[in-house]
């Protein structure tokens, strides 16, 4: 692999696997992946099987992740965790501003980069989600959209935070509809979200922050999208699902 930044590929369970199947999921990841050094992998299961999937994985070369965060740091926020939480039990990673959370349940740029500010001063890498719906691509506002959501969640970082952040370009019309960006798309952006985080930053800041793609990558197009000079890695909801599929995802970007 010729790329200055590593590979990062993460599993987004969303809300699947009860423990007992996460497990089994866990243990032919770690079985099937356990040579491989040169890409960094991650798993985000829910929330209930974060303790012991971690505890399973910890030691191994597949990371921990959490899905959301809560940015205070105790109190009564009913239903929330909070950063040391997730570091308690294993997380070393945690997905913020994902869409569906964003669509569903009120994210905005603003909590997105409370959330930042809290994981990183916990010490947990973010994987901040950025990405226009269908509509903001047909009416030509995807660049509009992205640099909102990328400047506003990441407002007021130094380039020392940003360099802890990974960002997944996730185009919310290819989230689990099978539709994916065809790479010179995806490519566009990730170029895009690039200059813009030299803009905040420096160029070889932005040089160092891993951005990844997300939406439908399957096994057949993992090599192809990652193969692009910006992509450095993806971001997989369903296919991360079925051990062999997010194994080949991992193996055919590594080809
Ligand atoms: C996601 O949820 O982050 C995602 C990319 O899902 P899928 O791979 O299923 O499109």
């Amino acid at each position: 692999m010729d790329k200055a930044r590593k590979l990062f590929i993460a599993g987004n369970w969303k809300m699947n696997k009860t423990v007992a199947e996460g497990l089994d999921l866990a243990k032919d990841l770690k079985r099937d992946l356990a040579l491989v050094r040169d890409v960094d992998v991650a798993v985000c299961p829910p929330f209930t099987g974060l303790y012991q999937i971690g505890q399973f994985l910890d030691g191994s070369n597949i990371k921990l992740g959490a899905q959301d965060m809560y940015w205070d740091k105790f109190g009564a926020f009913t239903g929330e965790v909070n950063a040391a939480m997730l570091k308690d039990v294993f997380c070393a990673c945690v997905i913020l501003g994902h869409s569906e959370r964003r669509q569903f349940f009120h994210d905005t740029n603003e909590t997105v980069n409370k959330k930042t500010k809290a994981a990183l001063a916990a010490r947990l890498k973010p994987i901040v989600c950025v990405g226009e719906t269908l509509q903001e691509r047909e009416s030509g506002r995807t660049e509009l959209v992205v640099k909102d959501h990328v400047t506003g969640s990441l407002a007021g970082l130094k380039a020392e935070e940003l360099v802890e952040i990974t960002i997944a370009y996730e185009p919310v019309w290819a989230i689990g509809t099978g539709k994916t960006a065809t790479t010179r798309q995806a490519q566009e952006v990730h170029a895009f979200i690039r200059k813009l985080l030299a803009d905040m930053s420096d160029s070889s800041t932005a040089a160092r922050i891993r951005i990844q793609y997300g939406g439908s990558v399957k096994p057949a197009n993992a090599k192809e999208l990652l193969g692009q000079p910006d992509v450095d890695g993806a971001l997989v909801g369903g296919a991360s699902l079925v051990a062999r599929d997010f194994v080949d995802i991992i193996n055919n970007a590594r080809s």
